[in-house]
């Protein structure tokens, strides 16, 4: 089974609304399941104020949320909540993607990740006005964007994560930008690495996860962030084999091999699935890095924790390659042991930018 496609162009909102018309059902999942309250706990929020501080600083995201409330016929304040209220804080730490790329093969500079978290995702080939065209994987109805190829060249994916020595972060007062919705918005504004770094190191951006990115040209960098510990926390480039790759927590903070000795299951876990991808990195420095090689890494499920240690995993949504310098992905849906990788070009520029 493929995953759902979809092409959306216009304004922000036209976007938005757009999107949710076609795919209001498997938008309404995400608001169904995080976007109620009983009847006792409604927060009290004043929103605007935060309605306002949002419009100053993303207008464009702010008229897409806009457009997601009149597609799914929903109150505009509710589904603006959702989106910069305190539910992003709770999904920071159920999602284990993992990353790995390589800065040579016979395609240019490729990368490949698992994204994991719940299976409501598509795939989007987006065209706003004024902003670079991009193909990747969204949940309709939400700004949270896990990765894509835009027009320039550039691949950005993400990863989830937090520190394991500092207390979990608050909700924002104002409103940030939260690291769920920043892969997006690197494709949308950003042409190449260096770019992309300059706009992830811009006070008040949030941030609670890896980035991981890769352009045409070659470059690579894992970006970590992380809100409490202050937006920006560190950035790694190739490893001197020419591989690069993240997982669910932060190298600068915690190496794989301690988390390997960890007595935290989970920490384990994220640390195992690292040092499989250091061990598929390895293996490039002797026979080069292909998309049949990321393919190999993505499918594998056999790790030591069968079910759980290897890359692919129970809670995967699907598997994605990315090829920058094609402008194009590969995307096997759910389980990439299981599903063949499907093609999703990014043809054409988009005569808005
Ligand atoms: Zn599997």
């Amino acid at each position: 089974m493929a995953m759902t496609y979809i092409e959306v162009s216009g304004t922000a909102y036209e976007i938005g609304r757009r999107q949710c018309e076609k795919l209001g059902e498997l938008a309404r999942i995400r608001y169904r399941r995080y976007g109620h309250y009983h009847a006792d706990e409604r927060p009290e929020h004043d929103l605007a104020p935060m309605i306002e501080w949002v419009q100053e600083h993303w207008p464009a995201q702010l008229e897409e949320v806009r457009g997601y409330a009149d597609g799914l016929d929903m109150p505009f304040e509710q589904v603006f909540e959702f989106h910069f209220g305190p539910y992003v804080s709770a999904i920071l730490d159920s999602q284990q993607c993992s990353n790995l790329g390589f800065s040579e093969s016979p395609n240019g500079p490729i990368l490949g990740g698992n994204l994991d978290d719940a299976t409501g995702y598509v795939v989007q080939l987006t065209r706003r006005a004024g902003a670079y065209a991009h193909v990747g994987i969204v949940w309709p109805g939400w700004l949270s964007y896990w990765g894509g190829v835009n027009e320039c060249g550039l691949a950005v994916s993400g990863s989830s994560a937090r520190v394991q020595t500092a207390s979990p972060p608050q909700p924002a007062q104002p409103p940030a930008w939260h690291s769920v919705y920043t892969a997006r918005w690197v494709l949308e504004t950003c042409r190449d690495v260096p770019e992309a770094i300059a706009l992830l190191k811009q006070p008040g951006i949030a941030g609670h996860g890896n980035h991981i990115m890769i352009d045409e040209t070659g470059n690579g960098v894992v970006v970590e962030t992380h809100k409490p510990t202050g937006p920006y926390l560190a950035e790694h480039s190739w490893e001197p084999g020419g591989w690069i790759c993240c997982g669910n927590f932060f190298v600068s903070e915690i190496s794989p091999e301690e988390a390997l000795a960890s007595e935290d299951e989970h920490l384990r876990l994220r640390g195992n699935r690292v040092r499989l991808l250091r061990e598929f990195g390895t293996r490039s420095e002797k026979g080069g890095g292909s998309i049949e090689l990321l393919k190999a890494t993505l499918r594998t499920h056999d790790g030591p924790d069968h079910g759980e240690g290897g890359i692919c995993n129970p809670n995967n949504c699907c598997g994605v390659i990315y090829v920058p310098r094609e402008r194009r992905i590969l995307v096997a849906e759910r389980f990439p042991c299981a599903n063949e990788f499907i093609e999703y070009p990014l043809s054409g520029a988009n005569p808005g930018a």
